[in-house]
């Protein structure tokens, strides 16, 4: 396997010594991710957009396309802020070119919606493809509405001051803690973010 390979989501040039192999199930839950991969499209889909059908089409075949990867994907330090994962474990599988437990295609129905939200978010409107669900709350870092079935994460607010100690938060909560949370709500783009810059700072990098 060679150590120089290119980050299967952003393209650029990596060295499999400094990137994370990712098993498909857990790029597809990433609306990070998504958002980045909609961007290349967003010509295309706008045009389309005055036809309902056909911008939902293309969506449909974006996301089957690659939810059908049946290999792991080799991640970038950069692009691994898209994800929360088991850091050191998948280090170690991108390093010794090993397959991560669970990798395999995916289904598409199991992971639109997270799909969806990164579409309207780049897009503009919910693909008329798939079920908008309601919205059940709002990050508290970053203000996203946050769809039922959603996957969201807790920053305690001992762990929200170390990280504003540490710079991995730049900017404090935009709202007081809540007391049900000892803390708060974080979407999932937020804490694959906070979840990547932590572990740099305990690098010392
Ligand atoms: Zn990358
Ligand atoms: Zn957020």
């Amino acid at each position: 396997m060679p150590e120089s390979e290119v980050c299967d989501t952003c393209g650029t040039a990596t060295r499999r010594s400094s990137g994370y192999h990712l098993p498909t199930k857990h790029v597809v839950i990433s609306e990070a991710y998504w958002r980045s991969a909609f961007q290349t499209v967003v010509g295309m889909a706008r045009v389309l957009g005055r036809d309902e059908r056909a911008q939902a089409g293309l969506f449909d075949r974006l996301i089957t396309q690659s939810g059908s990867s049946d290999t792991p994907w080799l991640v970038c330090e950069e692009c691994s802020e898209w994800f929360v994962f088991d850091r050191a474990a998948a280090r170690e599988h991108a390093r010794r070119g090993s397959v991560p437990e669970g990798s395999g295609a995916v289904d598409p129905a199991g992971f639109a919606p997270f799909a969806a939200a990164a579409w309207e978010h780049v897009i503009g409107r919910w693909p008329a493809s798939v079920q908008q669900p309601t919205v059940g709350d709002t990050c508290d870092f970053c203000a996203k509405k946050i769809y039922r079935g959603e996957l969201f994460g807790r920053i305690s607010t001992e762990a929200a001051e170390a990280h504003l100690a540490s710079g991995v938060l730049e900017t404090p909560p935009l709202n007081p803690p809540r007391p049900d949370q000892q803390g708060w709500l974080s979407c999932w783009i937020c804490m694959g973010r906070v979840q990547a810059r932590a572990h740099r700072v305990q690098d010392g990098r």
